[in-house]
């Protein structure tokens, strides 16, 4: 049985497999300008953000009906649970969307079809979390958020995701303030490719509660000991670091040093299906590359649910955080 934990950064269009975007194009009637899943998977071989990105949205187009957005979630929720997943926090990109011609409804509501019943389903709990794309507008993503207030009762909070370099948190101080008034959680990717600086600006300007992926904060000492201080979490994901060259390889990569450092770390998958893995498949990875013994898994597993958006349910984070430490490895 797997170490039990909760998937904090994961990008639901990022678990769209080769197999699943060539079955969703045949029903669609969508072309892919692939041969077969063989030549797709080929092309998930990329170098770098940008190529993966041009992918990615690339592939999106595969997504049409609800039935699609919840196919898409049902795949991910079935191989998250056989990994150990028990709590999942999902981000989605309603902008790539609505840019298509897909309604806020059709992907909340197709995504509330998986996520819903998920619990009896695959014994995942779940929140959703509505990301705007970066290098998008402020006005684009003040416009996403009014579009998603009829569906607020599923969505917990808002993040930021997307192209890093050139678009600071600050941008969109607007949204972020609009979102905290509704009630939203803000958590936003904050220092992946982007300077340290984001990572303050994020916490300073838009209030994030948790930072997602935060890899570079160890470049400031002093923001390292602000952030050990103020207890804030950072969602890193290590396979997703080594395929877009954030680090070299698995084994340099600073989660050790962050663990010892004292920062609340927790390891998640960012795309999956892009990344090479899975929850598990990244608790594996760092466990063999970076040595982490038993205690220091145990430690990010209960990270992940001290760290997840589960105040409104407490007896159920205590539920979970008791399997963890019962956990025998
Ligand atoms: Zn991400």
């Amino acid at each position: 049985m797997p170490l039990p934990k909760a998937e904090l950064h994961l990008h639901i269009e990022g678990t769209l497999e080769p197999e699943l975007a060539f079955e969703l194009a045949v029903r669609n009637g969508v072309e892919l300008p692939y041969a077969d899943t063989e030549a797709l998977r080929e092309a998930y071989r990329f170098e770098d953000l940008q190529s993966f990105l041009n992918l990615y949205y690339e592939l999106m187009a595969v997504l049409r009906t609800e039935r699609d957005f919840e196919d898409l979630a049902n795949a991910y929720l079935a191989r998250a649970a056989a990994q150990g997943v028990r709590h999942a926090e999902i981000f989605f990109d309603p902008q790539a969307h609505l840019a298509r011609g897909v309604d806020m409804g059709t992907v909340v509501d197709g995504l509330w079809r998986a996520l819903g019943v998920s619990e009896d389903a695959h014994g995942v709990s779940t929140r959703l979390i509505l990301c705007f794309l970066r290098d998008e507008s402020a006005e684009s993503a003040l416009r996403t958020l009014d579009a998603a207030k009829p569906y607020l009762d599923r969505i917990t909070g808002i993040g930021l995701d997307s192209a890093e370099v050139g678009h600071p948190p600050a941008k969109f101080r607007e949204v972020y303030e609009a979102a905290a008034a509704l009630g939203l959680r803000r958590v936003a990717h904050a220092g992946e490719e982007g300077p340290p600086q984001y990572i303050t600006e994020a916490l300073d300007v838009l209030g994030v509660e948790r930072v997602d992926h935060g890899l570079r904060c160890m470049e400031d000492p002093a923001l390292v000991e602000r952030l050990v201080r103020e207890r804030i979490p950072l969602t890193l994901c290590p396979l997703s670091n080594v395929r877009l060259r954030t680090v070299d390889v698995l084994a340099e990569h600073p989660l050790p040093a962050m663990l010892d450092a004292g920062l609340v770390c927790t390891v998640n998958s960012d795309d999956p299906a892009y990344f090479g893995g899975y929850a598990g498949d990244n608790f594996d990875a760092v466990r063999t590359s970076l040595g982490l013994g038993e205690e220091r898994l145990r430690e990010l597993a209960r990270n992940s649910f001290v760290a997840s958006f589960l105040e409104d349910d407490e007896e159920r984070r205590a539920r979970y955080l008791a399997e963890v430490d019962a956990y025998t490895f």
